[in-house]
């Protein structure tokens, strides 16, 4: 799936349709659609001009210039694709928006997970925000950190993945950070010292700004606006790399799903992932 690397690089690339005016919106997949009617989507948006693209959590956020707001979320499979004529590569395009210079912007799915939202106003977008998404990552300092980690039941890898508490994080970025941070997933919360903590939250900075540099990671479906794979993928110290050897040790990596999920029912803590 798709985390907050991934979506600020299709966000940056976005950059691109700014200024472009909607000639027409198409939907193919009627669910794809999450608030609003397709039939009001298309009313709403028709001839409305893009003013700005930009992120939150693991949302793509497309502002008109009638002050609405296009929202998509690409959940576990989706693709934003940019294109500047026709491509037949795509085989799973859920909605389709043409400019007025017939270039397209394409959100194309296989697994139908993904969804598009509207919103008039800036105070209806807050408010769907504000009871999903907690913190940003590369924004929250570490006293902010410390407070919503250090009391906390469970282990620290559930509190990772809960979206409304530090938004953003899916399994690989979540992995990579506890690892170089020398943390396992399985410890508890309350078991880590402030300073482990305060090292957890600089750790996640850095993986996240080196993964956006690298253009994030294509383990299967990710690609960015123009079709391409993310870099981070090579650099990945355990994500992906069961059975393989540790960058530092040499020890083989071992996946610990049983253990992990066995420390979320015993506590009654369910990683509650918002997507
Ligand atoms: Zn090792």
């Amino acid at each position: 799936m798709p985390e907050l690397p991934e979506v600020q690089t299709i966000v940056s690339d976005l950059e691109v349709i700014v200024a472009k005016k909607i000639f027409d919106i198409r939907v193919f997949w009627d669910k794809t659609v999450d608030n609003i009617s397709v039939h009001s989507l298309v009313k709403k948006v028709k001839n409305k001009t893009i003013e700005k693209v930009s992120r939150r959590a693991k949302y793509i956020i497309i502002e008109l210039d009638s002050g609405a707001y296009l929202v998509f979320h690409l959940r576990m499979s989706g693709q934003l694709i940019f294109l500047e004529k026709d491509n037949l590569k795509y085989k799973h395009i859920r909605l389709e928006i043409s400019f007025d210079d017939s270039s397209k912007l394409i959100f194309n799915e296989m697994r139908k997970f993904g969804r598009t939202y509207y919103f008039d106003r800036s105070s209806d977008l807050n408010s769907f925000f504000s009871n999903r998404v907690g913190k940003e990552p590369l924004e929250i300092s570490d006293e902010e950190f410390i407070k919503l980690l250090e009391s906390r039941g469970g282990i620290i890898k559930a509190a990772l993945l809960r979206q409304d508490l530090i938004c953003g994080l899916g399994n690989i970025y979540v992995d990579e950070s506890l690892y170089l941070a020398g943390i396992l997933p399985t410890n508890l919360c309350r078991d880590l010292s402030q300073d482990k903590l305060k090292k957890l939250n600089n750790v996640i900075k850095t993986v996240l700004k080196k993964a956006i540099g690298l253009r994030g990671t294509s383990m299967r479906d990710y690609l960015d606006v123009t079709g391409n794979a993310g870099k981070y993928k090579e650099i990945l110290n355990v994500y992906g790399r069961q059975g393989k050897e540790c960058r530092k040790c040499h020890s083989k990596i071992k996946k610990s799903e049983s253990a992990l999920e066995e420390l979320i029912f015993a506590r009654g803590v369910k990683p509650d992932i918002v997507f």
